[in-house]
């Protein structure tokens, strides 16, 4: 029998003809993607988009396409010049990274190659098991098992999960099966709870409400005034919950908290969850990088204690979104909370699949694709010395900017600047609290909408402070200067148009 007669398309290029043409426009992308991050501090850090370009973006539904070429011009005209700045060598909005030019490829090189990443017998499992086997010893957890996933948020949330898959097998509980619903009156099933500090980052709060805990098992405890857990109100609150017949299972300390850069006493906390079996996990979004440097460590000692980590790579790791990392010291228990065999998944001892599906068996997500690429390239490319330079690069800058602000007299520093965030404010003499709150939020939104820079803002003990998080590898301290006499010049110009 003869094949029949279909018109089989592909979107793949058809002809020799088509792959030179693509390859043409492939080389064109790349090329305009590298001038534009050597240009960048040429360009604003920010700039708004133009009406044309928020109507250009509402389009009808394509169904003919218009072909690579004028997509991708589209792209260049409506999209490119328009992100949220954290490119820019003066962005330190909120803790976002910038991407490096070789994560960008390296992530061109993974979709290219796009490996399944739940396991499988190939070579890109056996690169990210490389790359969590590296990440486990630099941050004190040799042999431990970890997945990378999509951020701060994931890694730690996968954490929780499996402490309290622990606690509740201690317990005798079937978690698995019953989940956290008192289905049969047993008191086992009381509330579970966890703790982590009132500077814990809200990702605590998604997670207690995503696992049918509720917002309410997350208890936070005081911070002292520099930022760090309250560890005699943390026992009383374990004791007083535990009298009240609540089931506290978990403990998380932050290194590097994300208002202020301070970090809990992390071995304090070690200690009390040995003492009293809590499980003790760090998020330690960014932090967890400090513990790199021999400089820095002591800020976040105690990490190495942890029973499980949560760490970005794309904040101070400065890679591509999305990258993250979760660790679990017990490899036995990390597996034992996630893994779900099924028939069509099951290992082999050969083929494809011999070996099963290690990632897939470390968290939620089955597809999964090739993040530890741009990682396993870019440690390999530059080592773990450049990596930690930068990261005290950063924290020497932040030194700077912290100084500078002490030293001058309209200036105020409103919180202690340990590590890479600080927390300012322009505050003249005699200036009504409310007003500087007014004054300072017109000079952020100022220095965003001129494209001067990029700060992000909070509130520190009821006041309103321009927020300077530097996870910058692009970022001088010349930077630095530009952003504080920003708000200098600002900040005289907001004051007196206020005032007249
Ligand atoms: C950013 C951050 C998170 C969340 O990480 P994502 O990668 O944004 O999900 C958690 N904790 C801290 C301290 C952070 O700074």
């Amino acid at each position: 029998m003869s094949a029949p007669k279909l018109s089989e398309e592909t979107f793949d290029p058809r002809s020799p003809e088509e792959w030179a043409a693509f390859r043409a426009l492939s080389h064109r992308m790349v090329d305009d993607m590298l001038t534009h991050l050597a240009g960048l501090r040429e360009q604003p850090a920010w700039r708004e988009m133009p009406a044309s370009v928020r109507k250009a973006l509402v389009e009808p539904i394509p169904r003919t396409g218009v072909g690579a070429e004028a997509a991708y011009l589209d792209f260049v005209q409506n999209v490119l010049p328009y992100p949220d700045g954290n490119l820019h060598p003066r962005f330190f909005g909120w803790v976002k990274g910038n991407g490096t030019p070789l994560g960008m490829m390296a992530d061109m090189l993974a979709s290219g190659l796009n490996p399944h990443m739940a396991g499988f017998n190939q070579a890109p499992a056996l690169v990210e098991q490389q790359l969590i086997d590296w990440l486990a010893e630099l941050l004190g957890m040799p042999g431990g098992s970890g997945v990378l996933v999509t951020g701060g948020t994931m890694a730690s949330t996968l954490a929780l999960g499996v402490a309290r898959f622990a606690k509740t097998r201690e317990l005798g509980i079937n978690v698995r099966e019953d989940g956290v619903q008192a289905w049969t009156n047993d008191p086992r099933h009381g509330p579970l709870v966890f703790y982590g500090s009132a500077e814990t980052h809200g990702w605590a709060r998604k997670a207690a409400e995503f696992m049918g805990l509720g917002n309410r098992a997350f208890r936070r405890v005081p911070v002292d005034t520099d930022y760090r857990m309250n560890m005699t109100a943390l026992a009383e609150m374990v004791t007083a919950d535990r009298a009240a017949g609540l089931i506290p299972f978990c403990v998380v300390g932050t290194a590097g908290t994300v208002n202020t850069g301070a970090s809990d006493d992390l071995t304090a906390i070690a200690d009390f969850c040995r003492r009293d079996k809590l499980w003790f996990h760090v998020d330690g979004a960014f932090g967890a990088l400090a513990y790199l440097s021999e400089r820095l460590r002591p800020q976040v000692a105690g990490l190495e204690l942890a029973d499980s980590l949560g760490f970005d790579l794309h904040k101070w790791g400065c890679l591509p979104f999305e990258c993250a990392c979760v660790l679990v010291r017990d490899p036995e228990l990390h597996k034992a909370t996630y893994a779900a065999p099924a028939s069509y998944l099951a290992a082999a001892t050969r083929g494809v699949i011999a070996g099963g599906l290690p990632f897939a068996d470390r968290g939620i997500d089955l597809t999964r694709g090739f993040k530890a690429l741009k990682a396993w390239l870019s440690l390999k490319a530059d080592g773990v010395d450049k990596l930690v330079r930068l990261v005290e690069q950063n924290v020497a800058q932040t030194e700077y900017l912290a100084k500078r602000v002490e030293e001058h007299a309209d200036l105020e520093l409103l919180a202690p600047a340990p590590l890479n965030i600080a927390c300012i404010r322009y505050a003249p003499a005699g200036v009504p609290g409310e007003v500087l709150d007014a004054v300072n939020t017109e000079v952020l939104l100022r220095i965003q909408e001129t494209g001067i820079a990029v700060p992000s803002s909070t509130i520190l003990g009821g006041r309103f402070a321009i927020r300077m998080a530097n996870v910058n590898h692009r970022a001088r301290l010349s930077d630095i200067d530009i952003v504080i006499d920003a708000i200098l010049r600002l900040g005289r110009d907001v004051l007196s148009e206020m005032q007249s």
